[in-house]
């Protein structure tokens, strides 16, 4: 069947300097014919080449409502694979709506959401995984996580799964023939041989699973909660990490009650900063709303992944700060010991929180002194620091859940040599294996996973 011609936005919404609409299908060219006029009357449409643009005007029932550029793409040479005509009209979104409003009115259907990526899948220009980074590519804010998602549309996973399907399919095939042509002369495999190749391929999943945590962060950030008793100076760091005023600043204790959302780059990591009400005891007659904010900044504590614990370096750990330690332990966790500036020697409350912590990082977040200290602590602690960029990622929970089963499949396989039972179970946990690579691939992707891949994109990508 004959996919409908589609049109939509490319570019993304608000006043621009160009907006795109992007045209698809085997009718983009008669589409385009019909809502662009070649300033040079000589020009047809219809007869542009591949590659090619043409300046001239967007016209609607006639009427002439914008001036722009015709971009000409021929099948299979295109994004998608299908004849695509990009038409760039001045931006902003009454011209680009018109514009499209005027291809569906020309006999284009309305795109619907990751539709055009859809088809560069099903026609073979992409594989599941790169199609998957287009859309953490166009999403990225840090440039690790775009240079993540680049490698991904660069095809680095598919490789490092390819090659390992390849070598896996060749044990198996050896397995398979000498099971079930146990007269012919198959030279069996060794126990050790069989052992060492499921591990290494074991081993390469389970590392790709290791860094997905780390890669996450790169591509969505983190949740980051700031937790402290009221007047440590929690405001003053968010302020500090957001670069501007956002939090009130007071020296009155207990004047952030709510919890302040706020977006912070820290290196190359997003944090999702959450300012919450400062932590302390309000006792039973205390104010019933600053006891919800810390019931809130609790709950959120359990939440994050990624808590800055904010004390006083200047004064003696309370009774509150201690519940908070106390409640960090385990979690990722890093204590910012703040106003160094006014601590002396023997202030300093650092062997008292270590058993709490992960890492503990001095701060002065009033003369904006640790910050690079914080930014470190933080890369570390979240495995940023170490993730290769340019290596091959899991992308996707998608992806992992894939890899995860395929290591399973092998640990099983491994196991089952180990514990005496013949090649053939070994040869079946190796077809699970397999199938769960392909998965991951998407070379047998079931109509329901394109669709889960695809639901997540915006129209026009
Ligand atoms: P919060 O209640 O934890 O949010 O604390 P604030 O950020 O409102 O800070 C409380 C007071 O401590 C303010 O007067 C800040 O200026 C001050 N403060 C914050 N950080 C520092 C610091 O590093 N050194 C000093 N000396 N004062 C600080």
């Amino acid at each position: 069947m004959q996919e409908a011609t589609i049109a939509a936005i490319a570019t993304a919404p608000g006043a621009g300097g160009i907006a795109v609409v992007r045209l698809s299908g085997a009718e983009s060219y008669q589409v385009a014919a019909r809502v662009f006029c070649p300033a040079n009357a000589a020009k047809k449409v219809e007869q542009a080449k591949g590659y090619t643009a043409l300046f001239g005007h967007f016209v609607d029932r006639e009427e002439a409502f914008d001036e722009g550029v015709a971009l000409f793409f021929r099948a299979p040479h295109s994004y998608t694979g299908e004849d695509v005509v990009e038409l760039s009209c001045h931006g902003g979104n009454a011209v680009a709506r018109r514009l499209v409003e005027a291809c569906l009115a020309a006999g284009a259907q309305p795109a619907a959401p990751g539709e055009y990526t859809r088809r560069a899948f099903l026609n073979g220009k992409l594989g599941l995984t790169q199609a998957e980074a287009v859309m953490d590519l166009i999403s990225a804010d840090g440039r690790q996580g775009a240079a993540l998602a680049n490698a991904a549309l660069g095809g680095a996973l598919a490789k490092k799964i390819n090659a390992q399907k390849a070598q896996l399919t060749a044990l198996q095939a050896h397995l398979a023939a000498w099971v079930d042509f146990p007269e012919e002369d198959v030279p069996e495999v060794s126990q050790a041989e069989l052992i060492a190749t499921l591990s290494e391929q074991k081993d390469m999943l389970y590392q790709l699973i290791a860094g997905y945590g780390a890669g996450a962060v790169l591509r969505r950030g983190v949740d980051c909660v700031l937790l402290g008793r009221p007047n440590v100076g929690k405001s003053t760091l968010l302020n500090l990490l957001a670069g501007f005023d956002r939090a009130i600043v007071t020296p009155v204790a207990g004047t952030t009650r709510d919890i302040v959302e706020q977006a912070v780059q820290l290196g190359s990591v997003r944090l999702n900063l959450f300012d919450t009400a400062g932590v302390r005891e309000v006792g039973a007659d205390g104010d019933a709303i600053e006891a919800e904010g810390i019931r809130r900044s609790w709950k959120k504590l359990d939440e994050a992944g990624l808590v800055l614990a904010v004390f006083d370096a200047a004064q003696p750990l309370s009774d509150d700060d201690l519940q908070l330690a106390r409640r960090c332990q385990g979690r990722p966790a890093i204590a910012v010991l703040n106003k160094q500036d006014l601590a002396g020697e023997q202030d300093v409350p650092h062997g008292t929180l270590e058993p709490y912590f992960k890492k503990i990082v001095p701060m002065c977040a009033k003369d904006a002194v640790g910050l690079q200290a914080l930014t470190d602590a933080v890369a570390d602690l979240l495995g940023t620091a170490q993730l290769d960029p340019g290596a091959a990622q899991l992308c996707s929970a998608r992806q992992l859940s894939a890899a995860t089963r395929a290591r399973d499949a092998l640990a099983e396989a491994i196991r089952a040599r180990q514990d005496g039972f013949g090649l053939d179970a070994a040869a079946v946990c190796l077809t699970d294996a397999l199938q769960a690579l392909c998965d991951l691939t998407g070379e047998s992707a079931t109509e329901a996973t394109i669709d889960e891949v695809f639901e997540t994109f915006c129209v026009g990508k």
